[in-house]
């Protein structure tokens, strides 16, 4: 198997495993106990909390474990809507967010907020001046992904931070995709509300946090016993915030060494991916860009047979139309960065891990010459789309 998927999910480190065993057999206690089997773990996620704080800049009193990014990014939104409602009921956020903020973001608009949903660029990035234009008396949040999780294009998150700050209004990220590979330091980029997830980064699904600035109010996510402080209660996942812990500090310690392979796999790839198959676009910005992300079309396919034949090859990726909903609908990220419904039908996600081999990707470009040479003769798309291109002289 090829797995060229890490950002639907990645396996977990054999040391995040390692340390997480303890917690199932042996180290059960729950931290709400008084006997130290229990007193232990307390000790133990306020540790992890402690370490993940440090590596963001924050107080450790900043941070809440949830159950991941989606869990993160609802709360972060619905709380504000809610703590804030008082000082207004309008909302900024973007066309490529995630299903985790687009769609509590429409729940809010049914409820009676407004919602500006800021357009991109071909290169999937917001314009500062559309934002500074958005911002009305009423605007209580901004939401702005770190780093996309279709393109890779990275948001320019401190001057989103400093305008925030400047003129007063929350401002939530959710990094799901950036925590652990970037050094995020949430005081000095202007951060009020962070999402995390732990099954991103090498972690176990089912475990992230949400960093909330001391100074913001928000209204408990769930009701019940005192854990994280009343905020969200219910008996703490000890095993996964180990896990997640774990798994950022190997990002951490690790973290150039993983991004330099990646960025060398990923220029490989984008090489070789352009340079043998004909019309092979590159979407997003290269630059602004995750290390691990190869994100192309090929004008004249469609993304789901692409995927069904890699996948009969052993090669596990992901397309741009949204199969996840079950709906044959082009990606809404795509669309929004201005792709005709052919490119975004026929686009191909391949995100790398420090992990691959130059010859995994070599195994994945023969692969993708031949099927997408076989897809495209059978294909009427693809025999108009070459005339087009005829006739606008464009080769
Ligand atoms: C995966 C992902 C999420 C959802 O995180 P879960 O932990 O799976 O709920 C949210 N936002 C982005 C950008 C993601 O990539």
């Amino acid at each position: 198997m090829i797995y060229l998927d890490h950002a639907a999910t990645t396996a977990v480190a054999p040391e995040v495993l390692e340390e997480m065993l303890p917690y199932f057999c042996e180290q059960y206690g729950n931290p709400s106990t008084m006997y130290s089997l229990g007193t232990r773990n307390k000790k133990a996620v306020n540790e992890g909390k402690r370490q993940l704080a440090g590596m963001l800049g924050a107080g450790m009193e900043e941070i809440y474990f949830t159950s991941g990014g989606t869990e993160s990014d609802n709360w972060a939104i619905r709380g504000v809507a809610e703590g804030y409602a008082h000082k207004g009921r309008h909302i900024i956020t973007t066309r490529i967010e995630h299903h985790g903020v687009l769609h509590p973001c429409r729940y809010l608009e049914k409820q009676g907020y407004r919602v500006t949903y800021l357009n991109v660029d071909k290169r999937g990035l917001i314009s500062m001046e559309e934002l500074r234009e958005a911002i009305c008396p009423d605007t209580i949040l901004i939401s702005v992904m770190f780093a996309n999780n279709e393109v890779g294009t990275l948001q320019p998150i401190k001057e989103i931070g400093t305008l925030a700050r400047e003129k007063g209004i929350l401002f939530h990220t959710d990094a799901v995709q950036a925590f652990g590979h970037l050094d995020i330091q949430v005081k000095e980029l202007g951060i009020d509300l962070l999402s995390a997830s732990g099954h991103k980064i090498n972690g176990p699904q089912g475990i992230g946090f949400l960093y909330v600035n001391k100074e913001v109010k928000l209204p408990p996510l769930l009701y019940g016993g005192a854990q994280e402080r009343g905020m969200r209660a219910g008996t703490e996942n000890v095993p996964g915030i180990i896990g997640l812990v774990k798994a950022a500090q190997l990002w951490q310690e690790q973290r150039k060494m993983r991004l330099e392979t990646e960025r060398e796999l990923q220029v490989y790839l984008l090489q070789r991916l352009t340079g043998e198959i004909p019309h092979c676009i590159v979407n997003g910005d290269l630059n602004q860009r995750l290390s691990g992300n190869v994100h192309v079309s090929f004008p004249g396919i469609e993304g789901e047979s692409l995927l069904i034949m890699l996948d009969m090859k052993g090669i596990c990726a992901s397309s741009g139309s949204a199969c996840t909903t079950g709906a044959r609908s082009p990606s809404h990220v795509l669309l929004a960065m201005g792709l005709t419904e052919q490119e975004a039908r026929g686009s191909l996600r391949l995100t790398l891990s420090w992990e691959n081999t130059r010859r995994e990707l070599d195994d994945t470009v023969e692969a993708l010459k031949e099927i997408v040479e076989r897809l495209r003769s059978m294909s009427p798309d693809y025999g108009q789309y070459e005339k087009s291109l005829e006739r606008c002289k464009i080769t």
